[in-house]
């Protein structure tokens, strides 16, 4: 076994245990890796592990959790709950986290989008909840925020219909998106309007915010990959979004397969109910606290969101991590993780390596290192042994970026010894 490869095998459950089952005639080293391999279930299944220093990316796994998150959803999975039950309990901490009326956890910021529009399309009308996505029904979209997640917009039934102008998307002008041009749009069929947010898109946002609210139309937000900082919990919302999307598994720590959709009560509690199992009998349903009976004609059958059920892991994974995220203290992270790139980057001595700081970045630092054919460099680290990642948003500028947001620290070292091998 490398060096590289001693380095990344985790920590064994068995360190320390000296049975003869570990012992039989090896050094204790030994014995430590054989059980660590044992035990490791990406090694059973012939799966490698890789150094992940391109950030939370969804394709290598999405964050990694902290043990505390782990611990609580082990402990959530051994018990029965009721799921509607607690997600009033996780309404309830998303409301605070966020200055949100409600809340509700998804299987990620795509089945919140998803969510959104089919809470904007049918409210509290049963007969809608059960055509979906078969509706005549149109969500507006800014012509430069047709991401490729605007398809978890449209998964609704929604038909996605374009707004406003190109030119500063394109680089071609300065002009963004205007009121008259959201209102020239807006028809009975009109049923919200979505925004994915960043740092660029945000002058827009208080223009959609008074246009779609002057017309009682839900405006929708993508912030699901911005986090950090964690003020941007609370940011949209208090800027005036109807609904806000965040990814789970991405900064804020939590399960891969979780989310966060918050927002205003009644389309949270539309959105719960359109996820939530509904095989129930009406004499005995108990809906949770956040659905109100008496707006409802009936109870309706599963719904559009059935398929992205979170479960009781996902459901206090995701809320354990919050709490975590919503507690930590941003400026001691980030200044720990410079320091870690601080020492990468000397040892990368002779590359043209740049920090930069998360004051710069808007969430945490970085190291961006000029590599003359970036993407060829970037498949070289990819296919070496361990397989590195870095990000590669500015290949094109001829910059890979060392995104240490999940890299773990035991991974430094045999990260520096890949890039030294793999940069020319
Ligand atoms: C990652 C991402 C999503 C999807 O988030 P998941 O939690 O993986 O479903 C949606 N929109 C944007 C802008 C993203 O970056």
């Amino acid at each position: 076994m490398s060096n590289i490869l001693r380095l990344m095998t985790p920590p064994s459950p068995y360190d320390g245990d000296t049975s003869p089952r570990f012992a039989q005639g090896r050094t204790a080293e030994a014995s430590r890796l054989s059980s660590a391999s044992m035990n490791d279930p990406y090694e059973k299944l012939g799966v490698r592990r890789r150094i992940n220093a391109a950030g939370a990316l969804t394709r290598l796994g999405g964050a990694v959790m902290a043990p505390e998150v782990v611990e609580a959803m082990a402990a959530a999975s051994r018990g029965s709950v009721d799921i509607g039950e607690l997600q009033d309990a996780g309404s309830a901490r998303i409301a605070e986290a966020t200055g949100a009326e409600a809340g509700l956890v998804t299987t990620g910021a795509a089945a919140a989008l998803t969510l959104a529009a089919a809470a904007a399309i049918a409210r509290w009308d049963v007969a809608r909840m059960a055509a979906l996505p078969h509706v005549a029904a149109d969500i507006l979209l800014p012509r430069t925020h047709r991401t490729g997640y605007a398809h978890a917009l449209a998964a609704s039934g929604a038909r996605l219909v374009d707004i406003g102008h190109n030119d500063r998307g394109t680089g071609a002008g300065v002009r963004g998106l205007e009121a008259w041009e959201i209102e020239a749009a807006l028809s009975p069929s009109v049923v919200a309007m979505g925004f994915s947010v960043n740092a660029t898109s945000i002058v827009d946002l208080p223009t959609a915010v008074a246009v779609c609210g002057a017309h009682g139309v839900p405006l929708i937000v993508d912030a699901a990959a911005q986090l950090p900082p964690k003020e941007n919990l609370r940011r949209f919302i208090a800027m005036g979004a109807d609904l806000v999307a965040f990814s789970g598994g991405k900064a804020l720590g939590g399960p891969q397969a979780s989310g966060i959709l918050a927002g205003r009560r009644d389309l949270i509690a539309s959105a719960l109910l359109q996820q939530l199992d509904m095989d129930v009998s009406p004499d005995t349903w108990t809906p949770p606290k956040l659905i109100d009976r008496a707006n409802l004609r009936g109870v309706p059958h599963h719904g559009i969101g059935r398929g992205f059920k979170a479960g009781k892991e996902e459901i206090v994974g995701l809320l354990t991590a919050l709490d975590r995220f919503v507690t930590a203290d941003d400026a001691a992270t980030n200044a720990a993780l410079e320091a870690r790139l601080r020492a990468i980057a000397s040892a990368l001595d002779g590359h043209a390596v740049t920090l930069v700081p998360a004051e710069k970045t808007g969430r945490v630092p970085v190291l961006e290192i000029a590599v003359p054919d970036a993407l060829a460099a970037s498949v070289r680290l990819q296919r070496g042994d361990p397989p590195v990642h870095l990000s590669e948003r500015h290949a094109a500028r001829g910059i890979l970026t060392l995104d240490p947001q999940v890299l773990l620290p035991e991974h430094d070292a045999p990260l520096v010894e890949a890039l030294r091998a793999a940069l020319p």
